[in-house]
């Protein structure tokens, strides 16, 4: 299908990321505070809610859905939205279905998930030490991500890991975390950590640890290839040449992915971001409240605010300190 939502400057928003849930069962210390007040139930989007909000972007040309939070797998009956998606896929308009988790409940949902179509997942994972898990993400307990990973694999789920790159907390573990999806045959993607809705606990300074950083210490072991292969989003991707493993790197903080970006983001009540990295939103639930029988002030709503997409973001960490910072947290636009 020729994509019809382009923004102004003339880049195809052909990927939605949508976020189904405030709501997590952990409280990973960058991304929320320890005690969190969530949004009241009749805020969010039903799940007959989002499905339609999500065919109106299928309809639209939106090729790609990424499903996040929160925690999209603590979502109460979310595997109904799921399967719903999937005659997206099966129509062929879908090209892929696919979901961020932290893996807590994959092991009970992998071979549902896999059911209705979804084929590869990302998992989040910042450490393979069972204390400094339970420690970064304060309510985790790795074990149970790691049994939820194998039930995944054995669904025949592709996985990538995705690590986020924490000065003076995973620094040390680089190689074990490769060695291990080598092992495995996942993928791995490090993220640079992002200055959003700032809890006041840890100063986002101290753990960002560059991506820059990151590769140069690879290279220390490993031959380092760059690849020419880009999504659309702020990954790049190298090769160890040794052992053939793709990693990524997502590095949001740098202006080199905007011009490319294919992208908008769906908080769970409705609210279209055009941006990661600003303000502006959209609201898509009133137009979608307002007109229960008629898809057509929504999807004016969807064009209207592409319209808008802004040329870039403004994060900024080179004057030391976190410029550009938003102030909702990571879970409210779902990573
Ligand atoms: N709960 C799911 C998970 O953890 O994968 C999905 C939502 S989570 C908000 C999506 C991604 O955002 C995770 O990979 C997480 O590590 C990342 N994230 C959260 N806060 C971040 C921050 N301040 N900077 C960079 N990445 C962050
Ligand atoms: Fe939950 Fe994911 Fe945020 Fe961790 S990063 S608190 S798992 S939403």
């Amino acid at each position: 299908m020729k994509p019809r939502l382009i923004d102004p400057f003339q880049r195809a928003i052909t990927y939605l990321r949508v976020s189904v849930t405030d709501r997590c069962d952990f409280r990973c210390t960058y991304c929320m505070a320890e005690h969190m007040t969530f949004l009241p139930k009749k805020e969010l989007l039903t799940l007959e809610e989002l499905d339609r909000m999500c065919s109106a972007f299928v309809g639209l040309g939106v090729e790609k859905l990424r499903i996040t939070g929160g925690e999209p797998l603590v979502r109460k009956g979310i595997m109904t939205f799921f399967e719903g998606m999937s005659r997206h896929l099966d129509s062929g308009a879908l090209k892929e279905l696919t979901l961020t988790t932290n893996g807590s409940q994959l092991a009970r949902f992998a071979a549902d998930l896999y059911a209705a179509g979804v084929r590869r997942v990302n998992v989040s994972l910042d450490t393979l030490v069972e204390d400094k898990f339970a420690a970064i993400t304060r309510w985790g307990r790795l074990p149970q991500v790691l049994k939820g990973i194998e039930a995944a694999r054995e669904a025949g789920l592709r996985i990538k890991i995705n690590t986020v790159a924490l000065k003076g907390f995973n620094e040390d573990e680089l190689f074990e975390l490769a060695d291990w999806c080598a092992r495995e045959d996942m993928d791995l993607t490090f993220i640079e950590v992002m200055p959003m809705g700032d809890m006041g606990e840890t100063d986002r300074l101290d753990q960002y640890w560059p991506l820059d950083d990151v590769r140069a210490r690879l290279a220390e072991r490993f031959t380092v290839t760059e690849l020419a292969e880009r999504t659309g989003g702020p990954a790049r991707y190298v090769r160890l040449e040794e052992t053939g493993q793709k990693i990524g790197f997502i590095t949001p903080l740098t202006h080199n992915f905007c011009e490319s970006c294919n992208r908008v983001r769906l908080t769970c009540t409705g609210e279209l971001y055009m941006c990661l990295g600003q303000e502006d939103m959209a609201d898509l639930r009133e137009p979608l409240r307002a007109f229960p029988d008629t898809d057509a002030p929504l999807v004016s709503a969807i064009e209207k605010a592409i319209g808008r997409k802004p040329k870039g973001h403004d994060f900024d960490y080179s004057r030391q300190r976190a410029d550009g910072q938003v102030s909702r947290h990571m879970s409210h636009t779902g990573g």
